[in-house]
């Protein structure tokens, strides 16, 4: 691998020791279905935030997990492999509604602490070109956390906690539907799926 512009290391850098690292990454991939790098990207990028936002195990009462609640907020730019890492990692999922995304295509996730208002956002870095599909999770398990990372401040604001609403009856389709994501036509509550739009003002 001499060639490929990086140099392999034998230890995974530190982040902060909160948990045996080979437990959590099985954790990762039982939890994904397969191994890849860009699940690693995520696992890297979670540990990496830990470390930047100063987060201590048992901050959270789920085991392993950090964020028993809302108290760690993600916000990804993609939707891929990474974001599976950073559920089992950082406790930020979908329907705790503290994983949250942005969608640009980019491998960057901003990180937010609730409660000592923290936040970082990561940007993954340019990889040597030429890497194999084992040989970039290899590299991405042994680089240093800030060899693979741009350190960046977060852009957008740490967004409202989850709330719930109540539901009403679909007056067409019959479904429950929660009353945010309802629309009133000619008096009635009609779901998003209904709902036909009139808007001559998109022009
Ligand atoms: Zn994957
Ligand atoms: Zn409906």
């Amino acid at each position: 691998m001499g060639s490929s512009g990086w140099e392999h290391r034998s230890r995974i850098p530190v982040e902060r020791e909160y948990m045996d690292k080979e437990q959590l990454w099985q954790k990762c991939v039982d939890f994904h279905g397969h191994t890849c790098g860009g699940l690693t990207i995520g696992y890297r990028a979670a540990l990496y935030a830990i470390d930047l936002l100063g987060l201590s195990p048992g901050d959270g009462d789920g085991a392993g997990c950090l964020s028993a609640d809302e108290e760690i907020v993600c916000i990804a730019e993609n939707d891929a492999c990474g974001c599976d890492a950073i559920q089992v990692i950082l406790g930020c999922s979908i329907g705790k509604g503290n994983l949250l995304f942005h969608m640009r295509g980019k491998q960057a996730f901003s990180f937010y602490d609730r409660r000592t208002g923290r936040s970082v956002r990561l940007v993954l870095k340019p990889r040597p070109e030429g890497l194999s599909r084992g040989q970039s999770m290899e590299y991405y398990h042994s680089i240093a956390p800030e060899e693979m990372f741009d350190v960046k401040e977060t852009r957008i604001p740490l967004p409202l906690e989850a709330r719930s609403f109540g539901a009403h009856i679909c007056s067409r389709c019959g479904e429950e539907t929660g009353e945010n994501w309802m629309r009133v036509a000619d008096g009635e509550m009609i779901c998003l799926d209904c709902f036909e739009a009139y808007d001559r003002f998109d022009v």
